[in-house]
């Protein structure tokens, strides 16, 4: 799948489109999502054009991984949510249910999140 320069997250990162920002340096952007789904539910998108996690790992220069993963466990820990506990989600595909074509990590907290997937079929 080619990068679609039109994506939401694309576009917030560009500045056309505003967000709630968390976190920002040379490899990630980091804002509150939309709709969020417990009462700490961050995102962290890379700032370079990948897809999918797949896409970021067999792309990604390891500056870029390295800076990427260093920022979300700087994030987890400065949002607090590193000695209760957090669940990390990074939704892939059309059965990973990805919604934004841009890879970018969920991270929820605040509370218990409960189950790791659903069980409907
Ligand atoms: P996905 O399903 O692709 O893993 O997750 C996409 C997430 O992006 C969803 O949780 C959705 O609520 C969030 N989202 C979609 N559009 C926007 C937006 O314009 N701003 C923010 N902050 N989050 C968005």
């Amino acid at each position: 799948m080619s990068y679609d320069e039109n994506n939401i997250f694309a576009k917030i990162l560009r500045g056309e489109i505003p967000c709630d920002k968390v976190y920002e340096d040379d490899y990630v952007l980091s804002f509150r999502d939309i709709s969020p789904q417990a009462p700490v539910h961050i995102l962290v998108i890379p700032k370079g054009a990948y897809v999918s996690i797949a896409d970021f790992s067999a792309k990604g220069s390891e500056e870029e991984i390295a800076g990427f993963w260093r920022a979300v466990s700087k994030i987890a820990s400065e949002n607090d949510l590193v000695d209760a506990g957090f669940r990390t989600i990074a939704n892939t595909g059309l059965n990973g249910g990805q919604e934004v074509p841009h890879f970018h990590i969920h991270l929820l907290g605040g509370r218990a999140i409960g189950p790791m997937v659903s069980k409907a079929a």
